[in-house]
């Protein structure tokens, strides 16, 4: 008999989470003050996080231990399942072992509040009863408010403009949790009016809604800011999954030879493949390849120039070391999916450095035919995030029916796309283009560098 679904029992369920800060072969370029330019410390970050996520953006910990109230909650959906795409490889004729992890059966529907509930209960624990965050495309919004109705915290999320006027059913449930979702740029904040004196018709971006739920935290001692991707902590918090996938592998007596996932600010895909990158950085899996998949459109990793940026617009964040498109990034209207952020989570841009893990940029048409084909086979339909982590899969197993090598694929599956089916309705109307970011853009961020 095909074995479809490979799961673990609860009692199974890891624990702790794993910290790649404790294996990394160099340590990572630490985050600088934006106004002196030296190295941030604890004290920086306090009127925006709690003591316990600072001292874990901080730590060189190996395992950190997963506090049982948040275990309670993970129980209502983990572990999450990983399947074997039996169908999709024969679709595609393939030789290729197909595997994937699917975080699309969490409540929000994505792998987001595997670190949104862990961020909202280490600030109830600590008395802060109030968060401000950004959302694009209102994944992250709707599980912070989520989190916030597991502990009873008020949650307020500027949602980038555009968003909030294409998908007002992420909005609804953001409400339906809780939360107060308004969009951005907004009149709330010095950072939304200055944006719209400047321009009224402004469609926002991260960026900018970074900007303004980091003012408003700052400027209540009630409130705190909570982050979706990007920073150690999150990526941390993420590691349940690959964890989870590890562990479950190892029962079925299985490891990939290919990982692949799609990256906005990294943290589902880190989630997934760090715990697999410790095999590679201490000598036993040196061939393991982990593809980081972007959008064309917003070419980070695989364009961007590699050094200091801001996180946010505004420049009221810390510098992180990245590869960047410049704060100043606006993304293409023309581009239906998330990952528009401008920069990427630095662990990842640091494992790229060092030439541990690799990247690659698709067009959106390709990502959505190859969704299509994934709904046809798999029956999920997925975000369109997680659509162009299968347009690469799809590739790398055609690419072994050329070659007929059996390899195993292992795919982080970030979510399900119910609430994008505008996005699809677009593509089916042939109203989506792809796009290329413009050479002149690239140098135009290179100039924009903040001098460290
Ligand atoms: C937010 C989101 C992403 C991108 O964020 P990462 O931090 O890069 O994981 C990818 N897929 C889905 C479904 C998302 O909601």
């Amino acid at each position: 008999m095909k074995r479809f679904k490979f799961v673990l029992n609860e009692k199974e369920m890891p624990t702790s989470w794993y910290n790649i800060l404790a294996d990394l072969p160099e340590p990572l370029p630490p985050p600088l003050h934006p106004g002196t330019g030296k190295p941030i410390g604890p004290d920086d970050l306090a009127p925006l996080f709690p003591m316990a996520l600072i001292k874990q953006e901080m730590s060189t910990e190996r395992y950190i231990e997963i506090p049982e109230e948040v275990q309670d909650i993970y129980r209502i959906w983990r572990p999450t399942t990983l399947h074997r795409a039996w169908r999709l490889e024969k679709a595609l004729d393939t030789p290729a072992k197909i595997y994937y992890k699917y975080e699309g059966t969490s409540p929000p529907g994505s792998h987001k509040p595997n670190t949104a509930v862990a961020q909202a209960y280490y600030n109830k624990k600590e008395g802060i009863n109030r968060i401000t965050t950004e959302t694009g495309a209102g994944q992250w919004g709707s599980a912070l408010s989520f989190a916030g109705a597991c502990f009873g915290l008020e949650i307020k999320v500027y949602m980038v403009k555009i968003s909030y006027m294409q998908k007002p059913y992420r909005r609804v449930m953001m409400e339906t949790w809780g939360g107060n979702c308004i969009p951005s740029p907004s009149p709330d904040t010095q950072a939304g009016r200055d944006m719209l004196a400047k321009d009224p018709d402004c469609p926002g971006s991260l960026g900018l809604a970074i900007s303004e739920a980091v003012e408003e935290a700052v400027g209540r001692d009630d409130t705190h800011y909570s982050l979706g991707s990007v920073l150690n902590h999150v990526l941390l918090h993420q590691t349940i999954i690959g964890l989870e996938t590890k562990k479950v592998m190892e029962q079925i007596d299985e490891y990939p030879d290919i990982i692949i996932g799609c990256v906005g600010g990294g943290s589902n895909f880190a989630g997934l493949f760090l715990p697999f990158v410790k095999d590679k950085i201490e000598g036993r899996k040196p061939d393991l390849k982990i593809i980081n998949v972007e959008p064309a459109s917003c070419p980070t990793l695989t364009r961007g120039p590699y050094g200091y940026d801001y996180g946010d617009v505004a420049g009221l964040t810390p510098l992180m070391k990245m590869f960047t498109l410049g704060h100043g990034f606006i993304p293409p209207p023309v581009h239906a999916g998330g990952l528009r952020y401008h920069g990427m989570a630095p662990i990842i841009c640091h494992l790229l450095k060092l030439g541990l893990v690799e990247a690659r940029a698709e067009h959106q048409l390709g990502t959505f035919e190859a969704g299509v084909t994934f709904a046809r086979n798999e029956g999920i339909i997925s975000a369109p995030e997680t659509n162009h982590a299968i347009r690469a899969t799809i590739d790398e197993a055609l690419k072994c029916k050329e070659s007929g090598e059996s390899k195993t694929i292992l795919l982080g599956h970030s979510g399900h796309g119910h609430v994008d089916m505008a996005a699809y309705e677009a593509y089916f109307a042939g109203k989506l283009k792809d796009y290329n970011y413009p050479q002149e853009k690239i140098e135009e961020a290179l100039k924009d560098l903040p001098k460290v």
